[in-house]
């Protein structure tokens, strides 16, 4: 079996996905027309469906080259369930505007959570989903009420077809107590640089050792351009923070995530730290994913071997395998003192 099959190289230009699909009603909507004409200029392969769920027939020889396929796959709908999800801790709410993803993170919680449909679908529908926001809101007042938009996907990815996080972006603008984030692993932060946001919107790229970046994230933007996109939100005034994750114990650990704060400080403009977040999660995995990531990325040389882990029991039945206390507090230790002596304005969220 081809090894690029398996894992894809890394390409950080903008995604082009190999087929796309509408749904007919998406076609009523100016951005479901827009993302159409988009399609035919590509000379991308295009087709109908009555609905995404009846996408069964996607091409490939095996199980491998199907997922690799359906995740180059394009779905353009109609989003019509517009009760959100909750998105605890870190907004009140998931503000559907994509699901799937066209990178392929060997850790990534979509390979279980999207099951079979690793597709990529956008919705069109932009006004049903602001207007539902807006509802949200109302509900919580005087309250703030935020709403995370990347929990399903990587919308920065997808922006250059969709412009949708450009909407959400304008919409919350206006909004005195609405705020949105994302986060993303992609770099083409162009589309929103000028965008009125009025601080309403806090950008957080994921990121990572170079190390990581390189072994177990491939078809993201490289670890210098996330970098440099971070600094780009934040000279456009954007509030910007860090999630470092997932957070690896590897071979100079120490050496690579020391270069990772060295070069967010050299990057960040000084102004940008009195609202600079970071999020910090170490590598964990279920037994569930790890079944699922030996089958998708069979050479991957991420570690889970359940014997050097600390299992940890999850509230809803299935526990994870985390790090032992020992490299835990270790990974901790170093990764704050780092944060402090080159951000000591900055908060820590969280470890976890
Ligand atoms: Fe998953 Fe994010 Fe990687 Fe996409 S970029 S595969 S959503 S971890």
């Amino acid at each position: 079996m081809a090894t690029e099959l398996l894992t894809p190289p890394r390409k950080s230009n903008l995604f082009l996905p190999e087929l796309v699909y509408f749904e007919p009603d998406s076609l009523d909507y100016p951005k479901g027309k827009k993302i159409y004409e988009w399609a035919q200029a590509q000379d991308l392969p295009i087709r109908m469906t009555t609905s995404h769920n009846r996408i069964t027939n996607l091409p490939g020889d095996s199980e491998l080259e199907k997922y690799r396929i359906a995740k180059r796959t394009l779905v353009v709908g109609v989003k019509k369930t517009l009760k959100f999800e909750q998105s605890k801790p870190s907004a009140e709410y998931a503000i559907p505007i994509a699901t799937g993803c066209m990178a392929h993170c060997h850790y990534c919680y979509l390979q279980t959570t999207l099951g079979a449909k690793p597709y990529i679908r956008v919705y069109v529908n932009m006004d049903d989903i602001t207007g539902a926001a807006e509802k949200y809101i109302q509900e919580r007042e005087p309250e703030i009420t935020r709403f995370e938009a990347a929990c399903t996907s990587d919308p920065l990815g997808l922006e250059h077809i969709t412009g949708s996080l450009s909407d959400l972006i304008r919409f919350m603008a206006e909004q005195p107590l609405g705020r949105l984030r994302f986060v993303s692993k992609f770099h083409h932060v162009e589309p929103l640089l000028d965008l009125p946001h009025n601080g309403h919107t806090r950008v957080r790229f994921s990121v990572n050792a170079d190390y990581v970046i390189k072994n177990f994230e491939p078809a993201t933007s490289g670890f210098s351009e996330r970098i440099e996109a971070a600094g780009k939100m934040a000279r456009a005034g954007y509030p910007v923070g860090f999630i470092v994750a997932p957070i690896i114990w590897f071979d100079g650990w120490e050496e690579g995530y020391a270069e990772l704060f060295r070069r967010l400080k050299a990057e960040l403009p000084a102004d940008a730290e009195k609202q600079l977040t970071f999020e910090l999660i170490q590598h964990r995995f279920t037994k569930t994913a790890k079944r699922v990531i030996e089958q998708r990325y069979p050479k991957t040389k991420l570690e889970m071997d359940e014997a050097k882990r600390k299992y940890k029991w999850g509230k809803y039945g299935q526990g994870k395998y985390v790090y032992p206390d020992e490299q835990a507090n270790a990974l901790r230790e170093f990764i704050t003192e780092q944060i402090f002596e080159k951000f000591p304005s900055s908060s820590i969220d969280y470890f976890t």
